[in-house]
């Protein structure tokens, strides 16, 4: 559902205002002005939010695949000079 953060032109007040087809159009809630500014979405906020955790946990993983890798090769060293 597109939840919009709108801010009052005229008072700078800043709401949330969920926009549904039916909804009338948002309206300040302070001083009922109708010149608002849409900020950014919430949806797109949140949507963009979880994409960074995916991407900081594919960083991680691969993390991990390197570490496993040095450790053999330094496994190796070791019989190397055993
Ligand atoms: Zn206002």
């Amino acid at each position: 559902m597109p939840i919009y953060e709108y801010a009052c032109r005229d008072c700078g007040h800043r709401f949330e205002y969920l926009t549904l087809a039916t909804s009338p159009r948002a309206e300040c809630p302070a001083c009922r002005n109708h010149d608002l500014e849409q900020l950014i979405s919430l949806s797109a906020v949140s949507s963009e939010a979880s994409r960074q955790t995916h991407l900081a946990r594919a960083h991680k993983k691969a993390a991990a695949v390197h570490n496993e890798k040095q450790h053999e090769d330094h496994k190796r060293l070791h019989q190397h000079y055993d």
